[in-house]
Parts: structure tokens; C-alpha cells; sequence
């Protein structure tokens, strides 16, 4: 019931934040909600590396002792509260597609998402999770390789997130990272909730400002229906249908 995502610089060294320290740092404040799981997934190398576990965030730390992930500077995560398919580890998210090149991680619910799979399943996907957000995943994946050809031209992960998005129902905070498009987070929202913290050479998104509190006072909240592509430098804003849109900033005068 949680979600955070950042974007740094990789050219900052020494001073610049992990992306999984902010992630996790982030999904601690945002405890609070409640969960059953929780996971994260960087972006490394051209590749997206991923950790997921039910139960407590000690669980996932336990697992990031044994098996670490790398510093990167562009990262995920998210606490879940299980709606489609049991707290267990393989439901988890984030959710892999593209030949595991795409993370995506997802509060609410996917109403149509039965339908979605049938016809993704009819395509030839198989799937891992009994969960909606993985029919997401699967279908971001589709359109962002078959339909847009996998080339961060046309948009790329926006554009994908954009035409995933029209065919979406129900309640959903969306995030996604892609290997092709390192320094970039796609997030999308309807009937859930998102903000995003403007830092300098860094941008942050969480599911409230708490996410992000321990780093930046200045947010942005996203309207709904909206999409919002982060980069360290860049906010960008659209409608489900690539028109231009506007979120609302404030600044956050209260103490965690
Ligand atoms: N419906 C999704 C699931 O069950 C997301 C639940 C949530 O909001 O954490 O995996």
C-alpha cells in the first residue's frame, strides 16, 4: 500500500543518493498504511535487478543482505496489500515483463484484468503471479516491444504507459522502470493516489509525500488520469492521451 520511485544523477559520486536507500528509506515512512509485502527493483547496466518478499521490510532487508543489489540511480519500491492472489513472495512486486527488462509495481485494483489476461495469454504470455498488476506489466510490455517497436523514440516507456493506461480499469498508482530507458521512472495514476517530490538533480514519487519527506519539501500533486515521466532533471505531465497537463505544487510545512 505504498509506493516510491527516484531518479539521480550518475554522475554525481560520492554525493549523490542511492536509489535503493531512498527507496527504502521512503517505504519505511510509508509503513504506516499497512502491507503484507514489499520489494524494489533497480535499474543496472542495461538490465532491471529486482527483490521481493512477503511479510515486514525486515524480511526484504534480510533478503538484500544475502543477495545485494548494486548502486544505481534510478530505483522503485513498493509495499503491497494483497487483493488478487495470497501475500507470498512470487506476488509480490515488482512485476517483470519484456523479458524481464520492464519493473512494475501497482496499488489498487486492475478491474478488467481478467479480460487483459485472456487475451494477453491468447498472444502467448505466461504468467508467474495470480495478481492483476502482473496482466499490467504484461500488457506495458506488449505495447512498449510489439507496438512501439522497444525504441525509447515515440516516447518510449511514456507512450506505452499512456496506451496501457486507455485500456485500464478500476483503481491504480502505477510505476515502471525500463533497462532500455535507464534514467527514467513512468508513473500513472486513477482513483489512487501520487506525488512527486522536486528535488535538485533528483526527483522523487511516492504515494504520499512521506516517501519522499526525508529528501524534499516541494511536491507536486498529480491530478486524475495523469501520467508523469521523471528524470533527474525533468517532470513531465500528461493526460492518458499524451495532451499536455498540469499538477498541483505545494510545499510540504509539516514534520514527519
Ligand atoms: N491488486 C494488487 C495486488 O493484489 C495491488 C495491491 C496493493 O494495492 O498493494 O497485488
Amino acid at each position: 500500500c505504498g509506493i516510491v520511485g527516484y531518479v539521480g544523477h550518475s554522475d554525481r559520486g560520492n554525493s549523490g543518493h542511492s536509489a535503493l536507500d531512498v527507496v527504502l528509506e521512503g517505504l519505511r515512512r510509508l509503513e504506516y498504511r499497512g502491507y503484507d509485502s514489499a520489494g524494489v527493483a533497480v535499474v543496472s547496466d542495461g538490465s532491471i535487478e529486482s527483490r521481493k518478499k512477503s511479510g515486514k521490510l525486515s524480511n526484504l532487508l534480510a533478503e538484500l543482505e544475502e543477495h545485494p543489489l548494486p548502486e544505481t540511480f534510478t530505483g522503485i519500491g513498493h509495499t503491497r496489500w494483497a487483493t488478487h492472489g495470497g501475500p507470498t513472495d512470487q506476488n509480490a512486486h515488482p512485476h517483470l515483463a519484456d523479458g524481464g527488462k520492464l519493473a512494475l509495481i501497482h496499488n489498487g485494483i486492475i478491474e478488467n484484468f481478467a479480460e487483459l489476461k485472456l487475451e494477453l495469454v491468447n498472444k502467448g504470455y505466461a504468467f508467474e503471479s495470480e495478481t492483476d498488476t502482473e496482466v499490467a506489466a504484461v500488457l506495458l510490455g506488449d505495447i512498449f516491444r510489439t507496438r512501439l517497436g522497444g525504441g525509447a523514440s515515440d516516447g518510449g516507456l511514456t507512450t506505452a504507459m499512456q496506451l496501457a493506461c486507455q485500456r485500464l480499469e478500476g483503481a491504480f498508482t502505477l510505476l515502471a522502470v525500463h533497462a532500455d530507458q535507464p534514467d527514467v521512472v513512468v508513473a500513472a495514476r486513477r482513483n489512487s493516489p501520487l506525488v512527486v517530490g522536486l528535488g535538485e538533480g533528483e526527483n522523487f514519487l511516492g504515494s504520499d509525500v512521506s516517501g519522499f519527506i526525508d529528501y524534499t519539501r516541494r511536491a507536486v500533486e498529480l491530478g486524475q488520469d495523469q501520467i508523469v515521466t521523471i528524470t533527474a532533471d525533468t517532470v513531465e505531465i500528461t493526460d492518458f492521451f499524451g495532451a499536455p497537463a498540469e499538477g498541483k505544487e505545494y510545499k510540504v510545512d509539516w514534520d514527519p
